[in-house]
């Protein structure tokens, strides 16, 4: 569930609570109420008639209803003597033979109680009349819970559209603020996104809110934090392209003396040849530095043309096979006429990097093949070899500088490998508009694949300015 669906449903269940439990003290109150004032008038209605009251000659209860004595129009009153029955009802209930409220229920002191006559709910005040400490009857005085029960039902029905209708506004405003706060947070995400995926430290994300909000510290914290990323990529890619500078000049006059050395044939033959094979790696790698600090910051300048790209493989597989001997098969899979847009030298270098590779990794009695063809608008060179395989745990490191696989440490005794050519090809390939891609089983082989946008002629290959 979204964070703005749990919001909204959050906010509109707090607010829905909230309204009901207002709406049962609203509701209580306002019953409370009315039937306090439905008791009130029958206390006063009940003790006028009281008032009202006088034994006859013969002992019995007579009322005369004083003739300022008006009964309001929902008011019934009957009185009830103990030994006679029923000696007074108002005109509205004179065909009534029952009492009002029980008369046998009822305790010794006055008492309001609801009752039901007949359809109609009433509240009834019983009151006891007693002469001395004898009981002589009593007077029953009610009124009809009407109107107490129709406002009841329309503040029932009040509450509960006011309470659906706030509920459904809270769900709409809640909705829509979050809305637009997370739409922010969105766009944040994209283009933090975006930014991973083209490796571009130097974007920045925009902010279009007031810069002291939370979603504007957020971005601006966000690229804080890019700037200063920047700032270190850089520092370090200076770094790597000074030392390799600097290292190059004490390597030639190294490799200079070597020479010397044994043209003046002083020193033993062997140390030379260390030394001289030692120098020649180090020359290897700093070049291969040089290149990937420059390829990394887009600095290298592409000699970009149109690229035969089947030509190019061809090429790559004659100088590559050499180096396979008789030890494994290298062949050419199926070949498609292919025209990319690029420097074919660095194109080559790709290649060769990739061949070189799966050569140098599979064991002897294996195999490894190169395919070109298209795919959509796309060249696809796929290089798949019988070796060993990548743990898929080094798999989404190999394309990083210097990292090799734990068992390429030890397999490859030859000492070439730096861990640096997939990071050149990788980035060479990028600086292509291409993906490179790689999928591996251990124990089965792995497959690299490079994808580079086609070109269907010059008029496409805009060479870099
Ligand atoms: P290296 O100079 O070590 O070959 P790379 O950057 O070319 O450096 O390759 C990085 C690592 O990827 C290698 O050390 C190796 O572990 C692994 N690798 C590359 N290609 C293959 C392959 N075809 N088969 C098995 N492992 C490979």
């Amino acid at each position: 569930m979204s964070l703005r669906v749990r919001l909204t449903l959050l906010y509109t269940s707090l607010v829905g609570g909230i309204l009901l439990l207002f709406g049962i003290v609203v509701y209580q109150l306002v019953s409370i109420n009315l039937v306090d004032q439905i008791d009130d008038l029958l206390a006063r209605t009940a003790s006028d008639l009281v008032d009202s009251m006088r034994l006859n000659a013969v002992g019995e209860l007579d009322m005369e209803l004083a003739p300022d004595l008006e009964l309001a129009t929902n008011v019934y009153v009957q009185l009830w003597e103990r030994n006679t029955g029923l000696r007074f009802a108002s005109a509205s209930i004179s065909h009534l033979r029952e009492p009002l409220d029980p008369l046998d229920q009822l305790p010794a002191e006055p008492v309001y109680r609801a009752t039901k006559v007949g359809e109609t709910d009433l509240r009834v005040l019983s009151v006891p009349l007693s002469l001395g400490n004898r009981l002589v009857g009593t007077l029953q005085v009610g009124a009809s819970l009407a109107i107490v029960e129709a406002t009841q039902r329309t503040l029932l029905t009040v509450l509960a559209i006011g309470t659906v209708a706030s509920m459904g506004l809270a769900a709409m405003a809640v909705s829509l603020t979050t809305y637009q706060a997370l739409s922010s947070l969105e766009r944040v995400t994209n283009v933090a996104l975006q930014i991973t995926r083209a490796d571009d430290l130097s974007r920045r994300i925009p902010y279009q809110g007031p810069p002291e909000d939370e979603i504007g510290q957020l971005i601006q914290a966000f690229n804080q934090t890019l700037g200063r990323l920047e700032n270190l990529f850089n520092a370090q890619r200076r770094f790597v392209a000074d030392v390799g500078h600097e290292l190059r000049t004490p390597l030639t006059v190294i490799k200079g003396n070597v020479n010397l050395m044994r043209r003046l044939g002083c020193g033993d033959e062997e140390s030379l040849g260390s030394i001289d094979s030692e120098v020649d790696r180090l020359t290897r790698m700093i070049g291969d530095l040089l290149l990937l600090a420059r390829v990394e910051s887009g600095k290298l300048p592409l000699d970009t043309q149109i690229v035969e790209m089947d030509t190019l493989v061809l090429e790559v597989l004659q100088q590559t096979s050499v180096l396979a001997e008789d030890r494994l098969q290298v062949q050419l899979g199926e070949i498609d006429q292919v025209l990319v847009c690029g420097d074919r030298d660095r194109l080559k270098q790709v290649l060769l990097n990739l061949v070189e590779n799966a050569i140098k990794y599979t064991p002897e009695g294996g195999e490894v093949v190169v395919d070109l063809g298209k795919s959509e608008n796309q060249a696809r060179i796929v290089i798949s070899d019988t070796g060993p395989g990548i743990p898929a745990e080094d798999l989404p490191h190999i394309f990083e500088r210097f990292y090799r696989a734990e068992k390429s440490r030890t397999r490859t005794k030859d000492g070439k490998g730096f861990g640096l050519g997939l990071s050149i090809a990788y980035w060479i390939v990028r600086n292509h508009d291409g993906q490179i891609e790689v999928q591996s089983e251990i124990g089965e082989g792995t497959t690299f694949s490079v994808w580079l946008p086609l070109a269907e002629g010059e008029a496409d290959c805009q060479p870099e300015v």
